[in-house]
């Protein structure tokens, strides 16, 4: 009755790139380098929902090799993995994300990102926990080179 879903995702931090986190534009200087919107929180909400599925991971679904994802807005990613949750006869119980940054500060955009979150995938704000820490200077991510994301997600049958 219960599917539990761990999903990982890093990027790289780099000029000339927006960064945005949960569908949230943030204000910095450098953003996140990828083929799609490089949204590393969103990516790893995805890879947590198709963990507990057991349908494989992003790159299976989406393709960074496919022109069809260059840009790609990864609210709308979120949104054909959603609908697979629903096709499988699962629905969302919770999600706790922390996010792994040095830069920028997170914390005041927390709320913004839980609540787009929310609002993005139909459940309540307190059905999606965002929690950010910064990696005590330690490694690329200290930094400030990549920000990295580790998502946990638990299903259950709708019917029930
Ligand atoms: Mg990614």
């Amino acid at each position: 009755m219960y599917r539990i879903g761990q999903g990982f995702d890093l990027h790289r931090l780099v000029e000339g790139r927006a960064l945005i986190l949960g569908g949230v534009k943030i204000n910095h200087t450098k953003g996140l380098l990828g083929h799609s919107d490089a949204d590393v929180l969103i990516h790893a909400i995805i890879d947590s929902l198709l963990g507990a599925l057991c349908l494989g991971d992003i790159g299976q679904h989406f393709p960074d090799t496919d022109a069809r994802y260059k840009d790609a807005n990864s609210v709308e990613l979120l949104r054909v993995v959603l609908a697979l949750v629903e096709k499988e006869g699962y629905k969302i119980v919770n999600i706790d994300a922390t996010i792994q940054a040095q830069e920028p500060k997170l914390m005041p955009h927390i709320i913004a990102i839980r609540e787009n979150l929310s609002k993005n995938m139909s459940i309540g704000l307190k059905q999606i926990s965002v929690k950010a820490k910064t990696y005590e200077k330690q490694d690329s991510i200290g930094k400030g080179e990549a920000i990295a994301v580790y998502c946990n997600a638990l299903l259950m049958k709708s019917n029930v």
